[in-house]
């Protein structure tokens, strides 16, 4: 699958970078003062970085007029009160952030978010007036006991039957597919095991809320994304962008991938 396909999303393009716990305020801004990176008319850029940088780096952005947005890698779904360690939508709006990442298979595995608890954060900060991208995917063990649909299915379902998240998909919300048994891994998806997943989660969507907020919505592929893969992946129809890890923390990966979108 080489061959570049026309997008079902009518969206656009999003190039996103997970930094997970790396890189402190200093080494922020170095990255950020070393990017050179021209604006592209039907993608955005956009970097979930540690909490502690985020309003500095926002403020480089801005000031530099970056084509960048900043977001954090998580949210809480309170408003304020006795959440020890939480971040809530109200105190990133206030340094301007207004995007988060959900359900980052990392927190699932390490923190005990449950589909439960990323439909709370989401609609949380939903409802707060931030933009949400939320992750899902299967495990190893899941993929090979033939289990994919099944577990994108369940992780799916809260989502697709909540009332503001029927209202923000498309709009405010979007969802990354990450096949755990991919991050950080090393191994990435096949184009068509990507683009295969892509358009089941599309169905879904498509079941649930109909064709023009299904094709709205961007899926984005996340897993061991590299220059030399992310071509082909974004040749699928159904691969509305990247979810990056390891190749968003080094300024030549980060900015091969993003002149890979139109080239
Ligand atoms: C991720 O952190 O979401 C991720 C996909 O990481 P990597 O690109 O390193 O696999």
């Amino acid at each position: 699958m080489t061959k570049s396909t026309a997008k079902v999303c009518t969206n656009g393009i999003l190039l996103a970078g997970n930094w997970k716990m790396n890189f402190g305020k200093k080494e922020t801004l170095q990255f950020l003062e070393a990017l050179r990176i021209a604006p592209q008319l039907n993608a955005q850029m956009r970097l979930y970085i540690p909490f502690l940088s985020l309003e500095s780096a926002r403020n480089f952005s801005e000031v530099n007029s970056l084509p960048l947005q900043i977001g954090a890698q998580n949210i809480s779904g309170e408003k304020s009160g006795a959440f020890t360690g939480e971040v809530s939508a109200s105190m990133l709006q206030e340094i301007g952030i207004e995007h988060a990442l959900v359900g980052h298979s990392e927190r699932r595995q390490f923190f005990g978010e449950t589909n439960e608890s990323v439909l709370k954060r989401t609609v949380g900060a939903l409802t707060q007036g931030m933009e949400v991208l939320v992750c899902i995917g299967e495990t190893l063990t899941e993929r090979n006991a033939d289990q994919t649909e099944a577990i994108l299915s369940t992780q799916l379902k809260l989502l697709l039957a909540d009332t503001v998240c029927k209202e923000a998909f498309g709009k405010k919300l979007h969802v990354a597919y990450e096949p755990v048994w991919a991050i950080g891994t090393g191994v990435t998806a096949s184009p068509e095991q990507a683009e295969t997943a892509h358009s089941f989660i599309r169905a879904q969507m498509t079941e649930k809320l109909g064709y023009s907020i299904a094709n709205a919505t961007r899926i984005l592929y996340g897993g061991s994304v590299t220059p030399a893969n992310f071509k082909e992946l974004l040749a699928c129809p159904n691969i509305d962008g990247g979810l990056v890890g390891g190749a968003s923390l080094k300024i030549e990966s980060w900015t091969q991938l993003w002149n890979l979108i139109e080239a």
